[in-house]
């Protein structure tokens, strides 16, 4: 119970029982004894005229922290237990940065963080985000990934010091747990568009990492068999991502342009009037839709959240997104789907990686 309210599936004893499946007399009753304990406090707030009582997690005597590790910068939040962010930090990173030094940079950063803001209080878990399809054994990245340097990397061993509860994750998953805490909704597809497309998926309120923790590779979806298709770093042709990612658009539009572009100024780019710049954007987007046609009328979320750095140009994006996905997708499917812009923006993942903190860690009590 503790885990759902920290989870964010719901606010009010109603919603908790609706995604716990106890009656409400059950979650009234454990509710009273965790206010008891000072794991939750409860609140009464008017809704659509009704009075009703919001349960919210206790800020509590931990802190824990959210690591987004991506290929040009690392996001770093520590927050407390109720979900509250005490500080927050961006660290650009190198291109091709090397597993040793950025850990230590993470480990430094976050041992000042917790000195400066947690108030003497104890760093207790740390949930890291990382690219690309993971090992959960081993806490580490394997091939695909967009930081071919980091496969085989045991990122839990090398954070462990820090913190007794260290859980890495794919970094879409952690944006799809964000998603779902921020709207509430118990089936989603959350993507990350920039470097790489990856989606995370979120099924009847948990999420939904696969057999094999590979649900979700949105990106390696092939959307072409042509024997000319471009060639995807997964090592096959026609994959989305082939189409779709940061890189490729900054390849595209050098040769288009005939000048080098470079993998830093591909984003801002995107809101140029340039008809021909507008094209690559727009056939780019569209490509993602239609591979989001192919998600969505297999499993029928009935929300996409469009989060990552290409989700930044707004509607432009977008627009296109949803053209693709409208061709793509059952019309059935189509007309009772969602696609949104994350509010979260580029938050998104470490939001998921410091929620995974906080309910591992109650996951694990339980
Ligand atoms: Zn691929």
């Amino acid at each position: 119970m503790l885990a759902t309210v920290r989870e964010g599936w719901g606010r009010s004893q109603a919603d908790l029982a609706r995604a716990t499946g106890l009656s409400p007399a059950a979650v009234s009753g454990i509710v009273a004894r965790l206010v008891a304990r000072g794991e939750v406090s409860c609140t009464t707030e008017v809704s659509r005229g009704r009075r009703v009582r919001v349960v919210s997690a206790a800020a509590g005597s931990e802190v824990f922290a959210g690591v987004d590790i991506g290929r040009s910068h690392a996001r770093l939040l520590v927050g407390d237990g109720s979900g509250r962010v005490l500080e927050e930090r961006e660290q650009p990173l190198a291109p091709g940065h090397r597993p040793t030094t950025t850990l230590a940079t993470v480990r430094d950063q976050l041992e000042e963080m917790v000195a400066g803001s947690a108030g003497g209080r104890v760093l207790r878990a740390i949930g890291v985000g990382l690219p690309g399809p993971l090992d959960r054994e081993h806490g580490a990245v394997v091939g695909g990934t967009i930081l071919p340097g980091w496969v085989g990397v045991p990122v839990t061993t090398a954070l462990a010091p820090l913190a007794a509860d260290v859980r890495v994750e794919n970094d879409a998953n952690l944006g799809a747990l964000a998603s779902a805490a921020q709207t509430g909704a118990r089936d989603l597809v959350h993507v990350k568009a920039g470097s790489g497309l990856g989606a995370g998926l979120v099924v009847g309120g948990r999420l939904h990492p696969g057999a094999g923790g590979l649900a979700g590779e949105l990106g390696h979806v092939a959307v072409s068999d042509a024997a000319s298709a471009p060639m995807c770093r997964c090592g096959r042709r026609g994959c989305l991502e082939t189409y779709a990612s940061t890189e490729v658009l900054a390849r595209t539009l050098s040769t288009v342009l005939d000048r080098r572009v470079p993998l830093s100024r591909v984003v801002a780019m995107g809101a140029s009037a340039d008809p021909i710049v507008r094209r690559v954007f727009d056939d780019s987007a569209e490509a993602v839709g239609r591979g989001l046609g192919i998600l969505c009328t297999l499993l029928d979320p009935g929300l996409v959240v469009l989060g990552g750095p290409l989700a930044g140009l707004g509607h432009r994006w977008l627009q296109p997104v949803r053209a693709g996905f409208a061709r793509s997708a059952l019309p059935a499917v189509v007309s009772h789907t969602s696609i949104q812009l994350s509010p979260l923006g580029e938050r998104a993942e470490a939001l998921g990686a410091l929620q995974l903190a906080r309910t591992s860690v109650v996951a694990a009590a339980d």
